[in-house]
């Protein structure tokens, strides 16, 4: 006879821990009991000696689908003479905090009883158990019990309060418990509210679908707008009223078989999108053979594609018979709608129908999207399925709140050992995303019982989560406050994720970052650790002539590196880009640039990718984020194996290596003039860069040593220099650190922020 006291962390609560650990005990003939605690579960077990070994092995090994087991500690102590197993009474503890579930698609067991006709839930939207459904986005405080939860105001009916109550039901505290007799319903309306008759709910918003209509969808944290993807005039109708011209759309297909014939999927991909996640995942697209219209992405060649994750969308996929464009039910740059009134009021002009059902939503939560490089799944837009799941810390914590960045905003709270990295927020540009920002860290201090006594920002003063920062310092006392440099956060994000603190070479390449020194930085080459870095490389400075206008024209930067780098007289015939340009325009560029004004410096590395795309006559002016790159990359020939790559060099500036633009610009000129196609430019170029990081990291790694790099910041969403540069960086025989947990672009710089304020606040 052995007694052993265990106590297991993580996201064990609301899950079906308790029961799955009942029935174990059960099976293996072992008495005690389970209880929660405010962090924990705890468990007590006496039996015979290969029983409990068997029971501690299969928590560790098989526990349900949605915990997520982070620690399991256990002691031996004196046998009690337990009758049998009982689970007790929670007991929460002052000061403690758990894990919170992110929301989790539809298990198959709640699928099927959607679809069978004699079940009781047959085709109720809503049937969810404790492996799948609604978590986060309905919790207004912890413990999870639904009278804390937009769950409250339906009472259970007595079948359901059945489940509820038996420790052997696969609904045994299922929060958002519901059956068509007492839970949430469905409506479908017009935009003015009128409803739209008789027919059932799903059939009719199908048929109004195949119709070309487009609808508003309440869904798990937010409105999704649909349409038909197969019907150009519809998505065109559907971009036209969200002011969303050209940005891709995602769609969703209704099985794995469904999006095999429009995309390829990979087996790391198709997990992927079979995840109890299940992200958007972008898939290399069949254009070709596919139905789905070339208007939902426009000059790409990947699409992203998602699978049914609620019983709602599983309804609808099957009536609808045609894939569907599901995108965030905003215009263009606001934060998704949630509420029913909130969207009449801002989509009521965008969507024909409206979708509706009535049970809230507490936290507004867009879809994740995923892309799968070197055979590993790599978030780079972290919502559902994923948030507010921790990333492990490699230290423990201070408590921690870094405000992020402005664009693709997410922030972080860290305490102990957990970095609680927000879902995606969004372009910090209205009041909308403001409101949604501040509310969302509201949530998280209370739901992760933490009070910060560090806050992080960013330099530049221009942005919305930097003036909140120094708000806050107006407003408080006692708090530390750190500013942090927005390259080191990138590449202090992609060390803490992986888990290393000693020091690397970061490369980190994006659009635009404060650098403190009065240039627009972007293309670093950086040593750097969690506590600080130094600036041992760059691109070589380029005036942006308008500022953020160069950033929406491209050509404008073309005209930006020609100017500074060949000289204000140099020839520009036989450029395709320039030729339309407005002479008028030509004359203010080239004053701007003459004078210094208005036209900031800037080592951006996603800049001379939109010069370059320019320069190539492939996109001169831009809608949205990166677009000139993206197209620019869409079309590189990575058939070509030619190792052909443009020149550059790299010179010394006050300790700084320089990476001179001067001849690769050049070069790119000549390559256009002979009529080379934009296809083979883009390999080219793409090589050229990759070459130019694997080249400055061996010269960095000669002067320190450093044998590890980490690649940060949005230029590496860009896939093809992604491998090109893991590839090159790995022959040198380099460890590579990469981001997989959160994105590699802005919404990932939260994370840098907390883990330098750590180090930083407790230096002095
Ligand atoms: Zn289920
Ligand atoms: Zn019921
Ligand atoms: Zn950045």
């Amino acid at each position: 006879m052995k007694s052993l006291r265990i106590t297991v962390r993580g996201v064990v609560q609301g899950v079906g821990f308790r029961p799955f650990v009942y029935r174990l005990a059960h099976e293996h003939k072992l008495a005690g009991w389970v209880r929660n605690t405010s962090g924990s579960v705890e468990i007590e077990v006496e039996g015979e000696e290969p029983f409990i070994g068997r029971f501690v092995e299969e928590i560790r090994k098989s526990p349900p689908p949605m915990a997520k087991i982070e620690e399991i500690t256990s002691s031996s102590i004196l046998p009690a003479g337990y009758a049998g197993f009982k689970i007790i009474e929670s007991r929460p503890e002052p000061g403690e905090y758990q894990l919170v579930s992110p929301d989790i698609a539809t298990c198959d067991a709640c699928r099927q009883e959607v679809f069978s006709p004699e079940d009781r839930r047959h085709r109720y939207p809503f049937t969810n158990c404790t492996n799948c459904g609604p978590r986060f986005t309905i919790i207004e405080d912890i413990p999870y019990d639904r009278p804390l939860t937009t769950m409250k105001q339906f009472t259970m009916c007595p079948a359901c309060r059945r489940e509820y109550d038996d420790p052997l039901d696969r609904r045994f505290h299922a929060q958002p418990n519901a059956c068509p007799v007492c839970g949430p319903s469905l409506s479908l309306v017009d935009a003015d509210g009128a409803p739209a008759g008789d027919g059932e709910v799903v059939r009719s918003a199908a048929s109004l679908l195949r119709e070309g209509n487009i609808l508003a969808i309440k869904g798990l944290g937010g409105f999704l707008l649909a349409c038909d993807a197969t019907d150009s005039e519809a998505v065109e109708t559907l971009r036209e009223r969200k002011h969303r011209p050209s940005k891709p759309l995602a769609v969703m297909l209704a099985s794995i078989q469904e999006v095999k014939r429009h995309c390829l999927v990979s087996a790391v991909e198709e997990k992927l999108l079979l995840s109890p996640q299940s992200p958007i995942v972008l898939l290399k697209w069949r254009n070709e053979e596919s139905s789905i219209c070339a208007e939902v992405a426009p000059n790409l060649k990947y699409l992203g594609v998602m699978l049914p994750y609620t019983p709602l969308h599983h309804l609808l996929m099957s009536e609808v018979g045609c894939p569907l464009v599901m995108t965030s039910g905003n215009l263009s740059e606001e934060p998704i709608a949630k509420d029913n009134d909130e969207a009449f009021r801002r989509l009521g002009k965008v969507a024909d129908w409206f979708l509706l059902h009535n049970r809230d939503i507490y936290a507004k939560y867009d879809d994740s999207v995923c892309i799968v490089e070197e055979d590993v799944p790599r978030v780079v837009r972290r919502a559902r399925g994923y948030a507010p799941y921790p990333v492990a810390l490699p230290f423990e914590s201070r408590r921690i709140l870094a405000c992020g960045a402005e664009e693709k905003n997410t922030f972080c709270l860290a305490r102990n050992r957990h970095a609680f990295v927000s879902q995606h927020i969004g372009d910090m540009e209205n009041e909308e995303t403001l409101e949604h920002f501040e509310k969302t860290i509201d949530l998280y201090k209370r739901l992760f019982r933490t009070e910060p006594e560090v806050v992080a920002y960013d330099l530049h003063p221009e942005y919305l989560p930097t003036k909140y920062a120094l708000d806050l310092r107006t407003k408080s006392s006692g708090l530390r406050f750190v500013p942090v440099q927005h390259h080191h956060a990138h590449i202090a994000s992609c060390m803490a994720e992986n888990g290393v603190q000693q020091a690397a070479i970061g490369v980190a390449f994006d659009g635009t970052g404060y650098g403190g020194d009065g240039t627009i930085w972007g293309g670093e080459f950086l040593v750097a650790d969690l506590k600080g870095f130094r600036r041992v490389g760059r691109l070589e400075h380029v005036p942006m002539p308008g500022g953020a206008a160069a950033i929406k024209k491209p050509y404008r930067m073309a005209l930006g590196y020609i100017h500074a780098l060949l000289g204000p007289d140099f020839a520009l015939h036989g450029l395709p880009i320039l030729g339309p340009l407005d002479p008028g325009e030509l004359v203010v560029v080239g004053r701007q640039m003459e004078r210094r004004v208005n036209s900031p410096l800037t080592s951006s590395a996603g800049r001379l990718f939109d010069a370059v795309s320019a320069l190539a006559g492939v996109r001169g002016e831009v809608d949205y984020e990166a677009q000139a790159a993206i197209e620019l990359e869409m079309l590189a020939d990575e058939n070509e194996k030619a190792s052909a790559a443009y020149p550059f060099s790299v010179a010394e500036e006050d300790g700084c290596r320089v990476v001179k633009l001067g001849d690769l610009i050049a070069a790119v000129i000549d390559d256009v003039r002979r009529g080379e196609p934009a296809s083979a430019i883009s390999a080219k170029f793409h090589r050229t860069m990759a070459r130019m990081i694997v080249d400055m990291c061996r010269t960095i790694s000669g002067d320190t040593g450093i044998k590890v790099v980490a690649l940060s910041g949005g230029v590496f969403q860009n896939r093809l220099l992604f491998r090109l540069a893991v590839d090159g960086l790995h022959e040198e025989g380099f460890e590579v650190l990469t981001h997989r947990l959160v994105p590699c672009n802005d919404g990932g710089i939260s994370l840098g922020q907390a883990a330098i304020a750590n180090f930083e606040a407790s230096a002095t």
